[in-house]
């Protein structure tokens, strides 16, 4: 099977492939341009055959969840797109495993038929399990790292299964940025609860985002310096509204930039130069952005 100019070869029924693949529809900022081609796994050997004929064929690619923490480029990108959100298992022998695909609400939706509780923190938090890894994400004082028992990754062509310590979480790192390797699944350590305390802790943990703007946005675009806020440090060079373009800083949160006219990528990336720049102007600080930048 040829795709734009891609041979996939046959025999992989177990994905979809689509064309075009554009960024503003796929992505939560909305801006970008397109992918020749997206691939949709819909299983582990599917997954296992397309990333093995595209790494033979050298076809560089990218692999994402719900793209809530990216930053697409404008025009085509160089690479094609592996897109995991319909590689969706939950398996509770052994242990709770969760495919890379199963979207956080639909982890807490089923934690909480199967009274398990320690994820509630994820809620709200508009990732896949793989992007939530990837990512280290969480909230203040709980992240995903501190819930995983194991993550089962593909690397040159094998399922390997990679224990908790061996992951390197720490704030918003994991091991999996240093040698990007395609995150399957992992296994969660999870507790059984009452299904009431679970739903009030979900509850808590909505009401605490209740705060946060609406809009489409990458969520925070920097990472917080250590024992300071990015935001505040932000609102107190007086960015906030400031805006190129159809990208703006929140006025609502200093932290967050909101495509609210039709944003281009690249008037979003020279507003985060300005922020950077107006931040380490006044406090002498650089901001390094917790989004990802793709090409
Ligand atoms: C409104 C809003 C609120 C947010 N709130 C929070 C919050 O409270 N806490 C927080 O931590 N984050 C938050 N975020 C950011 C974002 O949701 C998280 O970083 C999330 O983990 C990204 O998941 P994703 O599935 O969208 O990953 P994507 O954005 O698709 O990908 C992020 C990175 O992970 C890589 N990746 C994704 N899946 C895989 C995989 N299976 N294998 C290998 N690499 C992979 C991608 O290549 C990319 O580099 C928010 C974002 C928005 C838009």
């Amino acid at each position: 099977m040829v795709l734009n100019g891609f041979d996939i070869g046959s025999g992989y029924e177990n994905y979809e492939a689509k064309k075009p693949f554009t960024f503003a529809d796929h992505s939560s900022i909305g801006c970008g341009g397109y992918a020749r081609a997206a691939f949709y796994p819909k299983t582990t050997e599917g997954l296992s055959a397309l990333i093995g004929k595209l790494e033979a064929d050298k076809v560089p690619f990218y692999v994402v969840g719900n793209m809530t923490n990216v930053l697409p480029p404008d025009g085509e990108s160089r690479r094609v797109f592996v897109c995991m959100n319909k590689l969706k298992d939950i398996r509770t022998k052994d242990g709770v495993y969760v495919s890379a695909g199963v979207t956080a609400g639909e982890l807490l939706h089923k934690c909480k038929a199967l009274s398990k509780t320690g994820a509630e923190f994820l809620e709200g938090i508009p990732c896949t399990l793989g992007g939530a890894l990837y990512m280290n994400a969480g909230v203040k004082g709980a992240y995903i790292g501190d819930i995983t028992e194991s993550v089962t990754v593909l690397k040159k062509g094998r399922l390997r299964v990679i224990k908790r310590k061996d992951c390197t979480f720490s704030y918003k790192h994991s091991a999996f940025m240093d040698d990007e390797t395609v995150i399957v699944g992992a296994n969660l350590r999870l507790e059984n609860a009452d299904k009431e305390k679970i739903g009030k802790k979900l509850e808590e943990y909505r009401a605490r985002r209740a705060h946060l703007p609406k809009g489409r946005s990458m969520g925070c675009v920097f990472k917080n310096p250590e024992g300071l806020f990015a935001g505040e440090l932000i609102e107190g060079t007086g960015l906030k509204g400031f805006r190129v373009g159809g990208a703006k800083v929140s006025e609502t949160h200093g932290n967050f930039i909101i495509n609210d006219r039709g944003a281009t990528s690249a008037q979003v990336r020279t507003l985060i130069g300005i922020v950077k720049n107006a931040v380490f102007a006044q406090y002498k600080i650089r901001l390094e952005e917790e989004i990802r930048i793709l090409e």
